[in-house]
């Protein structure tokens, strides 16, 4: 029997970082009504760091969001913002905003202006009939007129046969998410990778490690000059460069309890370290399976933008905003920028359809 289509929507937006949030606000504010797949609160998506609010609920201080400065703000609140005005910034707050209460306000913005929030994971596609249908997980089918992906990206894996074994017994990718657990407190623990990520996971990690050790495969951090500063001066945290993780060592009743690390420049130096944790900080994989191969990707994976400085996609009324179609830059507030613009496009591109 053919499924019955339930409503055709304007604008359905897939995602909910700050991309999705964005363009949600934009699109309500163009009173388009936008329908937003959240994404679902399931297992799966716990362990592959794809659950609703996406990336940015899985990190701490958010300091490179304009707009949330971090610092003691009570002398420039004094004198520059009149108390009534201080919605959200606490009269002496020290601390900025947090990834997870970044997204949470973002959300809110959206639905106070009318967006409709749906916890479910877009299944399926299908590009090649307009209307377009979209098949949530939970069932059903519904129409959009014009869609904005907006997916994001997931913390990447090294592939061990041992990293396997031992995922949600000593090996994670998310150090905010997993770092507070008892088997991790007080333990020596191991990050891997050289970018911003991992000297953010191994500096949260301090919080809670006796030492902390960031193994990169190269003989310098990929991270800006301000977070690998951070790295170095950490007196919790130990670098070991020209090293890759080769194999997690443990057992059935304690899960992790070391590593063997090889030498990049020297295959026979060996190092054995005792740890009970291990943390993956090594880059991103778009989320695009959903799409099976109906948009144009690049060879990375992401989401190509067709035309210069817009959001359009290979198919015609479906843009993409965020990481999702971003391998350069990667910022919560470039994703921003793009979901806005993806709004815009959606609306202008709707408005020649003669869909208001
Ligand atoms: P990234 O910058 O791509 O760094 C990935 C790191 O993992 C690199 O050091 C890379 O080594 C290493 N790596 C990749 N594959 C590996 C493998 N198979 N084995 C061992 N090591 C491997 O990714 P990221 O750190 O997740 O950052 C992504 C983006 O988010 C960046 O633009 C970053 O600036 C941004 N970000 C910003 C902040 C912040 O500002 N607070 C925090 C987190 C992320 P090589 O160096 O040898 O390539």
């Amino acid at each position: 029997m053919a499924e019955q289509a339930t409503k055709r929507e304007k604008v359905v937006i897939i995602g909910s970082g700050p991309a999705g949030w964005s363009s949600a606000i934009y699109a309500s504010r163009a009173q388009l009504a936008p329908l937003v797949y959240e994404g679902a609160i399931s297992e799966s998506n716990r362990l592959s760091g794809t659950l609703p609010l996406g990336q940015l609920a899985l990190t701490t201080e958010v300091e490179n969001y304009a707009g949330f400065p971090h610092g003691d703000l009570s002398a420039f609140l004094d004198s520059s913002i009149a108390p009534e005005r201080r919605q959200i910034m606490a009269p002496h707050a020290k601390a900025g905003v947090s990834g997870p209460e970044l997204m949470e306000l973002m959300r809110q913005q959206a639905a106070n202006f009318g967006t409709r929030i749906v916890t479910d994971d877009i299944a399926k596609v299908d590009f090649s009939r307009r209307p377009f249908r979209l098949h949530p997980a939970e069932g059903g089918v519904v129409e959009a007129e014009c869609v904005i992906v907006a997916t994001g990206a997931r913390a990447n894996w090294l592939g061990l046969e041992s990293e396997d074994r031992y995922k949600n017994r000593g090996v994670s990718a998310c150090a905010v998410c997993d770092g507070a657990l008892p088997r991790f407190r007080k333990k020596e623990l191991v990050v891997v990778g050289g970018g911003d990520s991992a000297v953010e996971e191994a500096t949260y990690l301090t919080k809670f490690a006796s030492v902390v050790h960031l193994v990169h495969r190269r003989d310098a951090l990929r991270a800006s000059k301000i977070m690998a500063k951070r790295a170095h001066d950490d007196p919790k945290i130990t670098i070991h460069f020209n090293s890759a993780l080769a194999e997690v060592l443990g057992d059935d009743a304690k899960g992790v309890t070391g590593v063997r690390l090889t030498g990049t420049d020297d295959p026979k130096r060996e190092t054995v370290l005792d740890v009970s944790g291990v943390f993956l900080a090594i880059g991103h994989t778009p989320n695009t399976a959903f799409l099976d191969g109906q948009l144009e990707l690049n060879p990375k994976g992401y989401i190509v933008w067709k035309k210069h400085f817009r959001t359009d996609t290979s198919v015609e009324g479906v843009f993409a905003a965020g990481d999702v179609a971003d391998d350069y830059y990667r910022q919560a507030i470039s994703a921003a920028g793009t979901g806005c613009m993806a709004a815009l496009d959606a609306e202008r591109w709707l408005a020649a359809q003669g869909i208001h």
